[in-house]
């Protein structure tokens, strides 16, 4: 059997003005997946799961991601999509394709990413099955369901189930061609728009509604069941929470399901909210300042670069400005991780050990804050991390500024740097829920309500069909 593979992964934020190119993406080139699977792990899923069956040829193409940014430069994502072309089509005739894709990822002036690549594939091949791996969030369009077979998405927030979740989509694959499957999809969509923050997987109700979809999976019929919760910091008409069945081949069975496990997600609606204290930022940081134990993490969730913000939002800065009296007064030991600034690192970077002034960040997001000047000492630059990175001491803060629109979640950033996190009386990270490593040494987890590209206060963001959306 010849299976043809491939993947595009990016969360595009509309909210955010900056587009996202080629020097933001990690591609691999055709066999070069091999090497570098655990770089996508999706993609690691899927090669492994075929490689147990040994009349399965993995054929791959390309495979493209980056971290979520803004939308992507149309000239861009055709180059990629060219090259998937050229690959796929030097393979000549093929079974069937498994691709590991986020599905809500946006182009300029194109949209639905994942819409557009799926119905020209769809042109070339009619009549092979196209089976696609999904994150969570991806937000399910009419193009992307009437061109290809099946879709199976993650089941875990934080994502921790991505592997298995291509393994899934190359089981799916390898069960309709040895069976001869005629794969069925249902689907039911709801306009509720819902943070991340309030959906964990841990946490009621979605804990509740994911043991569901796997009740519904154990059936002989159905081969996946799946919440698409939609990606609720892009501006998108089809944006919302997607149920998506697809069985043996029974498509009034898929309908009747995906119906029923919307149903279920509708009446758990008014149950979601965050599984952190919650509050406005003045508020939060006072709540973060007033925590006698170590550590604290306070995240700035109205900038979340891992969910597409610029990164560069200042009102934190500001805030423990504000505070500077205080802080100085309880001696706290602060750390800020981090901050985008190109500009102020490349500066910094010519005064290695010198005290300097430097203005940082507000370029990107003049919506919501406005540049903020420093004074501080330029202890380092590290790099090559994923990025170059500066630490820059204050007088109330350690403030890492970092080259590149990274995100900030993981300590080996902090030990890469020498940075002494432990003994931090509190983190502000540019982070939504905090993850798994974060979460193992934070005390205390709190959660500003900033306003930023990636505000948690989703009715407060410009969509253009704000009335056509439920906000839980
Ligand atoms: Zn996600």
């Amino acid at each position: 059997m010849k299976i043809a593979i491939g993947g595009f992964f990016h969360e595009s934020n509309s909210f955010n003005p900056i587009i996202t190119d080629e020097k933001d993406f990690i591609v691999f080139h055709k066999e070069e997946i091999f090497s570098n699977a655990d770089s996508y792990i999706m993609a690691k899923g899927i090669i492994e799961y075929f490689e147990k069956y040994p009349d399965y040829e993995i054929l791959p193409t390309i495979f493209a991601k980056a971290v979520p940014n803004g939308l992507i430069s149309k000239e861009y994502y055709i180059y990629l999509k060219e090259k998937f072309f050229e690959y796929i089509r030097s393979y000549g005739k093929l079974d069937a394709i498994v691709l590991a894709l986020h599905g809500s990822m946006r182009i300029v002036d194109i949209g639905d990413a994942e819409g557009d690549l799926l119905s020209d594939l769809r042109k070339i091949y009619p009549d092979i099955p196209i089976i696609c791996g999904l994150d969570m969030h991806a937000t399910i369009t009419n193009k992307m369901t009437s061109n290809a077979n099946a879709f199976v998405g993650f089941k875990t927030a934080p994502h921790i189930d991505v592997y298995e979740t291509g393994e899934k989509a190359a089981e799916i694959c390898r069960l309709t061609l040895e069976n001869k499957l005629d794969l069925q999809m249902g689907l039911a969509k709801l306009p509720i728009m819902i943070a991340g923050e309030k959906s964990e997987t841990d946490s009621e109700p979605m804990r509740s509604l994911i043991s569901e979809l796997k009740e519904y999976e154990k059936n002989d019929e159905i081969l996946a069941a799946s919440y698409l919760l939609g990606f609720p910091w892009a501006d998108s008409e089809d944006n919302g929470v997607t149920t998506l069945v697809v069985t043996k081949g029974n498509k009034q069975k898929a309908s009747e399901v995906a119906i029923k496990l919307s149903g279920m997600f509708k009446k758990k609606s008014s149950e979601f909210n965050f599984s952190v204290p919650s509050y406005e930022p003045e508020k939060a940081l006072k709540i973060a300042l007033d925590q006698s134990e170590k550590l604290t993490f306070l995240s700035d969730s109205g900038d979340n670069p891992t969910a597409g913000s610029t990164g560069d939002n200042t009102t934190m800065l500001k805030l423990l400005i504000n505070e500077k009296e205080r802080i100085l007064s309880l001696n706290k030991n602060i750390l800020v991780a981090g901050i985008y600034d190109t500009k102020a690192i490349n500066y910094c970077s010519d005064h290695i050990g010198e005290t300097i002034s430097i203005t940082v960040c507000g370029f990107y997001d003049t919506m919501n804050c406005t540049p903020v000047e420093l004074t501080g000492k330029v202890i380092k630059n590290w790099g090559p991390f994923s990025s170059d990175m500066v630490l820059f001491s204050t007088e109330i803060f350690e403030l890492i500024i970092v080259s590149k629109h990274i995100g900030f979640t993981d300590v080996t950033m902090f030990e890469a740097m020498d940075i002494d996190y432990i003994n931090k009386d509190l983190i502000v990270v540019k982070l939504g829920y905090l993850t798994d490593p974060f979460k193992k040494i934070a005390n205390t987890s709190i959660l500003a309500l900033t306003k930023g590209c990636t505000n948690e206060l989703l009715s407060d963001l410009p969509y253009e069909n704000k009335d056509e959306y439920v906000f839980v």
